[in-house]
C-alpha cells in the first residue's frame, strides 16, 4: 500500500511540536495513512506519553530506528532512514526545514538518487489511481514568485518550513509501531568514541517560544543586544538575530533566525532594527503578530508587520525597558 512517511525529528528528549504540526497537518488534508519514523538515541526514552500524543495528532503508523553504536551519531541517520525507506517503499517523504531536517534530506535524497524541494510553504498531495502526486511550493527568485515543483522519482522527498502546519487533534484510534534495529552497516570516516555537551552554543528552543524579541544590525551594537537579552530574560522572549548582527559578531549564531538559521512561530515577533529581507522573513513569517520598529519608513519589513513603529529601535528598547524598572 502506498505511503506518506514523516520524519518525526527528537529535540531535548521531546519530539518536536512542529513534528507533531507536520504529522497532523498531512493527515488532515489527506485522509490517508500517515506513517513517521523517529531515530532513537540511547538518551531518549519514547515513553507512553510521548506514544499517545503521536497517536492523537494523527500517526498511523510508527517506525522506531535503532542503531546499535553506544552513542548516537548524526553522520549515522540518513543511512538508517534510507535503509527504512528501501524495505518500506513510501511514494513520499516530508520532513521538516529546520537544522536537522536541512542536514540529513539531502543526504537521504542522495543515496536514494530521487529529488528534494527544499523550504516548502505549501504542500498538496494527489492520489492519481492508487499512486500519490507530491506537490511543493515554495518561494523563489527571492520570494518574488512561488514555484509548484513535482519530483518523478521515488520517493518524492520535501521539507517543509515549521509553521506551515498547524497542530490539530486528530485521535486516530490505533497506532501500529514497527521497530528496526540496524546494525551500522556503514563505513563512517569518523566514529563518536564519547562526547561533551557544548555549554557556549547551549541549543535555543525557538520551536515553543511564546515571544521572540530580534534584534537586527540597527540596534548598532553588543551593549544593546545586552539590553535585548536583558528585556527577553524579564519578560520571558525568547531572544533573536538576524544574520548581519551574527556577521558583525554582535550576538551568538545560535540566535540566528532565517534561511540558514532557526524558524519561529511565536504569538508575537518584535523585530528590532531589522531591514526584512527575504532570507530572514523565511524563519518568522509565520508569527501570529509581527511588531517591526526601524527608523527607515520603507524598510521592507513593515510589508510583513501588523504593527510598525517608525522609529530609533534603541530608544524604544530603553523606553521598554525603564517601563519594567
Ligand atoms: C543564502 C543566504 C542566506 C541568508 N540567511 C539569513 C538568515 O538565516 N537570517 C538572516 O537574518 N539573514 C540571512 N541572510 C542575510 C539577509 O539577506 C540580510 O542581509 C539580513 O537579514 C539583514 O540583516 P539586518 O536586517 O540586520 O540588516 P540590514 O539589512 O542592514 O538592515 C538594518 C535595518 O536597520 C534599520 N535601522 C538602522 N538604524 C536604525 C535605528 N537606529 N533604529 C531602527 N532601525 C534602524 C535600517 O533602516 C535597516 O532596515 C542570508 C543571505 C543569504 C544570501
Amino acid at each position: 500500500m502506498a505511503e506518506i512517511l514523516t520524519y518525526i525529528e527528537i529535540e531535548e528528549n521531546n519530539v518536536l511540536e512542529a513534528s507533531y504540526a507536520l504529522i497532523s497537518g498531512i493527515k488532515k488534508a489527506n485522509n490517508e495513512t500517515v506513517s513517521g519514523v523517529i531515530v532513537l538515541h540511547p538518551e531518549f526514552i519514547l515513553n507512553d506519553e510521548i506514544k499517545n500524543n503521536l497517536k492523537k495528532f494523527g500517526l498511523d503508523k510508527l517506525y522506531i530506528l535503532k542503531s546499535d553504536k553506544p552513542f548516537f551519531d548524526k553522520n549515522e541517520e540518513p543511512f538508517l532512514i534510507s535503509g527504512l525507506i528501501k524495505n518500506v517503499n513510501p511514494e513520499i517523504f516530508i520532513l521538516l526545514s529546520t537544522t536537522a531536517g536541512r542536514e540529513i534530506a539531502p543526504v537521504i535524497a542522495s543515496i536514494l538518487d530521487t529529488g528534494l524541494t527544499a523550504d516548502c510553504t505549501k504542500i498538496e498531495i494527489e492520489k492519481e489511481e492508487d499512486k500519490y502526486k507530491l506537490i511543493s511550493t515554495r518561494p523563489t527568485f527571492g520570494g518574488k514568485l512561488m514555484a509548484s515543483i513535482i519530483c518523478k522519482k521515488y520517493p518524492q522527498m520535501a521539507t517543509v518550513r515549521v509553521g506551515t502546519f498547524k497542530k490539530e487533534e486528530i485521535n486516530n484510534e490505533t497506532m501500529e509501531t514497527v521497530e528496526f534495529n540496524f546494525p551500522s552497516i556503514m563505513n563512517l570516516k569518523s566514529e563518536i568514541i564519547t562526547y561533551k555537551k557544548d555549554e557556549k552554543n547551549e541549543f535555543i528552543n525557538f520551536q515553543n517560544a511564546k515571544m521572540v524579541f530580534a534584534g537586527g544590525l540597527g540596534l548598532k551594537n553588543k551593549e544593546n543586544f545586552e539590553k535585548l537579552k536583558l528585556l527577553c530574560e524579564k519578560t520571558g522572549a525568547i531572544m533573536g538575530a538576524t544574520r548581519k548582527a551574527v556577521d558583525k559578531g554582535l550576538v551568538d549564531k545560535k540566535y540566528q533566525i532565517g534561511q540558514t538559521g532557526s524558524s519561529t512561530t511565536p504569538e508575537i515577533y518584535v523585530a528590532f532594527g531589522i531591514s526584512g529581507a527575504i532570507h530572514h522573513i523565511m524563519g518568522m513569517e509565520n508569527s501570529k503578530k509581527i511588531i517591526a520598529i526601524n527608523s527607515d519608513k520603507n524598510a521592507p519589513i513593515f510589508k510583513y508587520s501588523d504593527i510598525g513603529y517608525i522609529e530609533d529601535a534603541a530608544k524604544v528598547l530603553d523606553e521598554l525597558l525603564n517601563s519594567l524598572n
